[in-house]
């Protein structure tokens, strides 16, 4: 199957925005990505993890995992498309870190990709990985819908696959260009790009 470029997918569905933000660091800038715009549809986001599968078929994946909550949706329907089971990293009940709750159970020695919406930190595709270290299972993929660590952010020697990379210009709010040419600010619901 064709795979679609996923920043034409974030701009059909209003999720790539521009604008004047505050991002959650504090800093300004003239674009951001409000990933549920995406994930509220379902074809669009199938479409995108088709993405996916074209570039871990080879990989003999068993299990598809992802973090709450773009992380889940994604995992769903890239198993789905593979024939395979997911499986879904919530929050810990001690309130640090995920678990796989609600009595999952994986294959000994299965495959697991992992997926995920937009890498920043990559502090959720992290706690994944540590929840799936309590498992007998061998991590041999992560794919993120966007990268916008500028590659900086890896995880050792498992291979990361984005979707698409974004590099987004952003000022300090007395350096902002666009507080000088008096735009209003807009502080975004989520996810900042
Ligand atoms: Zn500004």
């Amino acid at each position: 199957m064709p795979v679609k470029d996923v920043f034409e997918l974030l701009r059909s569905t209003g999720a790539l925005k521009t604008g004047h933000f505050l991002l959650s660091s504090g800093r300004h800038s003239d674009v951001y990505v409000e990933k549920f715009d995406l994930l509220r549809q379902p074809v669009a986001t199938s479409e995108v993890c088709t993405g996916f599968v074209e570039r871990f078929r080879d990989e003999r994946i068993d299990v598809v995992v992802g973090p709450t909550t773009g992380g889940i949706l994604l995992a769903f329907e890239t198993a789905r498309q593979m024939n395979i089971a997911a499986a879904y990293a919530e929050r810990a009940d001690s309130g640090t870190g995920r678990e796989l709750r609600r009595g999952t159970v994986l294959p000994s020695g299965a495959r697991v990709l992992v997926v995920d919406d937009i890498l920043t930190t990559g502090g959720s595709v992290r706690e994944t990985l540590d929840a799936l270290a309590k498992h007998l299972v061998e991590v041999v993929g992560i794919g993120v819908l966007v990268d916008r660590s500028a590659g900086k952010v890896q995880f050792g020697d498992i291979p990361l696959h984005a979707l698409g990379a974004q590099v987004v210009e952003s000022w300090a709010a007395d350096e902002c260009p666009l507080c000088a040419k008096g735009e209003p600010l807009v502080k975004p619901g989520t996810t900042v790009l």
